[in-house]
């Protein structure tokens, strides 16, 4: 019960050591494998089970492989909040960095100037709440997700109870049919398993 045997790369096995990480959670346990091999994934988890570096260690796993120079969005991770994205950048930062992966942070109140330089810049993984990444597709010819590989719904009961079913159908649509697709949730509602049904594609279920 190691990360060495989750068959991560010396990068991300280097930025566990260094985060002081001796062994993953039940959750990374579990999601990790499947998640290297393409799987969707529904997992119900809370905050403090582990699930950021669940979703975000077999997701840089999947960039360290990808094409040279791929410029384009590869993956987008929608938070219900600032505060959870904010979070969430922090630790990808963190896990990836050894890596030459780059992740920017797509937030309402922060200048929408600066953001669309940072998504110019072609960032692999986007952190962010939905109504200003809708902006963002909306208003600038530079961002796209047609070349997505990974969406991540995190807190995805959060996300409903704050009203952004809308964006997150309208994000859904942008994105191409044929990618990977993980969701997290707290609970597990009505709402949520009706979003679990149109967006994730033979969803294994996991709990922490
Ligand atoms: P999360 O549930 O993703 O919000 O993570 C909760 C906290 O657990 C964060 O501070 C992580 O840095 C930490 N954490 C995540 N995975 C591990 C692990 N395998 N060992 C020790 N701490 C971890």
């Amino acid at each position: 019960n190691s990360f060495m045997e989750l068959n991560l790369s010396r990068p991300l096995l280097r930025a566990c050591e260094a985060l002081g990480y001796t062994k993953p959670t039940p959750i990374q346990a579990a999601c990790i494998p499947l998640a290297m091999a393409g799987r969707d994934i529904c997992g119900s988890a809370i905050t403090g089970s582990g699930k950021t570096a669940a979703f975000t260690l077999p997701t840089l796993e999947r960039l360290l492989f990808r094409p040279k120079r791929q410029l384009a969005i590869r993956v987008l991770i929608l938070t219900p909040t600032r505060e959870l994205a904010v979070q969430v950048h922090s630790m990808i930062e963190k896990l990836a960095q050894f890596t030459d992966i780059r992740c920017c942070l797509i937030v309402g109140g922060l200048s929408t100037k600066m953001q669309e330089a940072a998504l110019r810049s072609m960032p692999d993984i986007v952190v962010a709440t939905p109504g200003r990444m809708i902006d963002h597709l909306r208003n600038s010819l530079s961002v796209a997700l047609e070349d997505l590989a990974v969406l991540i719904l995190d807190e995805a009961d959060r996300l409903l109870e704050l009203g952004f079913s809308a964006e997150i159908h309208e994000l859904i649509r942008l994105c191409p049919k044929r990618r990977q697709t993980m969701l997290f949730s707290a609970t597990m509602t009505e709402e949520v398993n009706e979003l679990v049904k149109l967006s994730l594609a033979k969803p294994l279920r996991l709990s922490a």
